[in-house]
Formats: structure tokens, C-alpha cells, sequence
């Protein structure tokens, strides 16, 4: 941007801003601004295999009284954004409270 015919408008770096220009000074810039937007779900799956860590009512295998209700239930990531399914579920499993509450 400090090239012609940029440099007549005087445009400023906004962003890392002037860090320098040795690809040490860049990559150091970078770490400082980047961040990541990874959506971790599955570790605690949901399944009916051996493996699975909550059956398919989301109670945790191999105890009583313990339910895992949010994203980590998810046997896959879905393929769109994980916040409306992780509703879905947290619906789906107040309902299975209460179904089981109703029946005590
Ligand atoms: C940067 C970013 C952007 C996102 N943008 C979107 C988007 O635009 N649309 C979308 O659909 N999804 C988005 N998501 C994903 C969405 O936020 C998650 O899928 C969703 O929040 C998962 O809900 P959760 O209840 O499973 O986990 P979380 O919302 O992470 O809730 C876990 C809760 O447990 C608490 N906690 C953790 N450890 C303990 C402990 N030991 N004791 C007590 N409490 C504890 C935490 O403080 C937190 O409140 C984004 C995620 C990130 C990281």
C-alpha cells in the first residue's frame, strides 16, 4: 500500500499494524491476533455400541442418576453450526427427565 499509486492516499496498516515485515515479525503478529472458532463436540458420544460413553437417553454408561445434556453427546459433528442442535438435545433430554420423573 506504500506503493504508487496507493501512496498518495496515505493509507495506514490497521491491522496487525506496524509489526515489521520479516516473516518472524509476521508470524509472531499473527499469533497475537488469531484465534481459533473450532466447534468441539463427541467426547462424550452418544451411542448404543460398547464404546459409547451415554446411551441413546444420554445417561452416562456404568452409572445411576448421571445424564450428559450438550454438545458432547453428538456422535459426529453436524454440518451446519452446533448451537440450534445443542438445544435440540438439551429439549430432548429435559424431556427424558421428565418422562422418568413422571413415572416415579
Ligand atoms: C468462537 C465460537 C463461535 C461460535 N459461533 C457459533 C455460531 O455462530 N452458531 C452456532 O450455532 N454455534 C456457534 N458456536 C458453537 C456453540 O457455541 C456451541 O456448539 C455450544 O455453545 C455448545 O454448547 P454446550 O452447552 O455443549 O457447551 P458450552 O456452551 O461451552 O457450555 C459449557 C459450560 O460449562 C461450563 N463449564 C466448563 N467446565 C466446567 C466445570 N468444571 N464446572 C462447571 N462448569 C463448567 C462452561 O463455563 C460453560 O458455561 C461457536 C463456538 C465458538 C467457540
Amino acid at each position: 500500500m506504500a506503493q504508487e499509486p496507493m501512496a498518495r492516499y496515505r493509507p495506514e496498516e490497521f491491522k496487525p499494524g506496524p509489526v515489521g515485515e520479516s516473516d518472524e515479525d509476521l508470524a509472531r503478529a499473527a499469533g497475537q491476533i488469531a484465534s481459533t472458532i473450532f466447534h468441539p463436540v463427541g467426547t462424550a458420544r452418544m451411542g448404543a455400541d460398547v464404546a459409547a460413553i451415554v446411551d441413546p437417553r444420554l445417561r452416562l454408561r456404568g452409572f445411576q442418576g448421571i445424564r450428559v445434556i450438550d454438545a458432547s453427546i453428538m456422535p459426529t459433528i453436524t454440518s451446519g453450526n452446533t448451537n440450534s442442535p445443542t438445544i435440540m438435545i438439551a429439549e430432548k433430554g429435559a424431556r427424558m427427565i421428565l418422562e422418568e420423573m413422571r413415572r416415579i
